[in-house]
């Protein structure tokens, strides 16, 4: 491996990124001014899996606090190395493998990826064992791609149905990953199905126990390419990587 020189892609990456950074800050504030929000009512999620330790405390230095991170042993490096950041919040939005859900829990702001019943169970026992309540969203595949995680739609209410009788993981909303286009425009069926399957349980779930207030439960959809898109259509949790960081590793 060569070391990259002062003038190498390492330095021009961390040059550039506190101005990333406030583009795609602005940027959501404009798309959540625009469509009637409060740019305070999208919360940005920095996606820095793939990037180096040193990236994610510039992002840090430049005011960010909520990160993302895809791969349990890959987080708890960068987790173990940015121990001394206040106020730095994890999320994690991989796949968790069973035996890997108790070291997550109560680690994380918000656990984005519940996303099968076997799962969900093994999690719930690990959370009650661990005396946690973790923050969670279900992760739903709405276009049924064999290739990405999630329940179907017609599964979320069932699925929404076994966490709210799990104690230990709260359940705050719903995430998804649109099948991947070129144009954001795309993307916006699938954000705003994702809203209506929202606003369905809001309804049918209104009352339940542990089910957040209607106007409360949380829409993590958006990445880089699409997350104008997604504030447009309700999005809560925007989940940005390359825009923020450029190309990963
Ligand atoms: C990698 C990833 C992102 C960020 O993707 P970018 O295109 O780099 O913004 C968002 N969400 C999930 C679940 C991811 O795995």
């Amino acid at each position: 491996m060569t070391q990259p020189g002062p003038r190498g892609p390492a330095s021009e990456h961390a040059a550039a990124l506190p101005d990333r950074l406030a583009d795609v800050q602005a940027r959501i504030a404009a798309a959540a001014t625009d469509h009637g929000r409060a740019p305070a009512d999208v919360r940005l999620i920095a996606v820095s899996k793939g990037q180096p330790v040193a990236a994610i405390e510039a992002a840090w230095t430049a005011g960010q606090r909520d990160f993302g991170e895809n791969y349990v042993q890959e987080w708890q490096a960068k987790a173990a190395a940015l121990a001394h950041l206040p106020d730095l919040r994890w999320h994690f939005l991989g796949h968790l493998q069973r035996n890997k859900g108790k070291l997550v829990l109560g680690r994380v702001a918000v656990l984005h990826s519940v996303d099968d019943m076997v799962g969900i169970d093994a999690l719930a026992r690990a959370a009650h064992e661990a005396h946690v309540a973790q923050d969670v969203c279900l992760q739903i595949n709405l276009a049924e791609e064999t290739s990405k995680r999630g329940c179907t739609a017609d599964d979320a209410e069932l699925f929404c149905d076994v966490l709210l009788r799990s104690p230990g993981l709260r359940l705050r909303g719903l995430m998804t990953l649109p099948p991947p286009r070129d144009a954001a425009e795309f993307a916006r069926p699938w954000f705003a199905r994702l809203r209506t399957l929202r606003d369905r349980l809001a309804r049918t779930l209104a009352g339940r126990p542990g089910v957040p207030p209607p106007h409360d439960w949380w829409l993590s959809m958006g990445m880089s390419g699409d997350f104008e898109v997604a504030i447009a259509e309700g999005a809560t949790h925007v989940r940005v990587g390359t825009a923020i960081f450029g190309p990963r590793a």
